[in-house]
């Protein structure tokens, strides 16, 4: 491996895209919350066009599919996720209705006012909360419903530790209210918004990474960097453990006018 940064940032993300492959979500959530943000929305028909960004392996994409009858079309910017996406489609026979398609949510690949729902669960992170929602507001029916779930801050103040984790980490995080005031802005009807219980975090993100840890610390045995990015992600828990009354995942689910 050569030594320039652009190569080393691909050998890590590698890694990282490794590491997510064995689990089932990338991200916090549970499937009562999917199920809960799509009780927000208007019932939608077996023509309805929906896209799922940054939707990893789909774990969030085929609870969608059970409760909504539409089309379902699953972004992912990383081709190991979008296989296992298929292969997930197909193993829950969804697949005549919901596809995995390689792609960047910053050049989406619909057409103007071609979907009635955006859902990106733990992932419009990636180009951040008010850019990804004014940009892909140009996809939506008028009328159509965006719902997303993003990092918040619960309370307006913070001990200094989590504060700089969190500005390194995304310092796009902001309370619930000026998060709201961002969607307002972007042009939607803030219809509704609820924190995600701490079982999303516990149960079904942090839990089965347990094993997923041994696994891949077993297959890399030896690698510093395969180290570093297990002791980061043991870290990143235990700050959670620690302040989890002060941040967490929030669902926010918009209304485009
Ligand atoms: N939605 C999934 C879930 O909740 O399990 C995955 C969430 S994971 C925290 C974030 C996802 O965004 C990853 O699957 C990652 O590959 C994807 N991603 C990152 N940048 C992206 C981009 N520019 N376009 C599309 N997907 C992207």
């Amino acid at each position: 491996m050569s030594n320039d940064n652009s190569s080393i940032h691909d050998f890590d993300l590698g890694l990282i895209c490794e590491y997510f492959s064995l689990l089932e979500r990338q991200g916090p959530g549970s499937p009562e919350v999917t199920i809960k943000a799509l009780s927000f929305i208007d019932k939608l028909g077996k023509e309805a066009k929906i896209a799922d960004l940054g939707c990893g392996t789909g774990g969030q994409t085929m609870i969608l599919a059970q409760h909504t009858p539409g089309q379902i079309k699953g972004l992912d910017l990383f081709p190991t996720f979008i296989d296992l996406f298929n292969k997930n489609a197909q193993k829950h026979n969804l697949q005549e209705r919901v596809k995995g398609i390689v792609g960047s949510m910053d050049q989406l690949p619909f057409q103007a006012e071609e979907l009635d729902l955006i859902w990106s669960e733990g992932a419009i992170y990636n180009i951040g909360f008010e850019r990804g929602l004014r940009e892909w507001k140009a996809f939506l029916k008028p009328g159509g419903y965006v719902a997303v779930s993003e990092a918040s801050w619960f309370t307006e103040e913070r001990p200094q530790e989590i504060q700089d984790f969190w500005m390194d980490a995304y310092p796009g995080i902001d309370t619930i209210p000026n998060k709201v005031a961002q969607m307002q802005q972007a042009g939607y009807v803030p219809v509704a918004s609820f924190i995600l219980p701490d079982n999303c975090w516990i149960e079904y993100f942090y839990k089965p990474q347990i094993r997923a840890q041994e696994t891949f610390l077993k297959e890399h045995a030896g690698n510093k960097a395969a180290e570093g990015f297990i002791a980061n992600q043991r870290y990143e828990e235990e700050l959670y453990h620690k302040y989890k009354d002060l941040y967490g995942y929030v669902f926010y689910i918009g209304k485009k006018i």
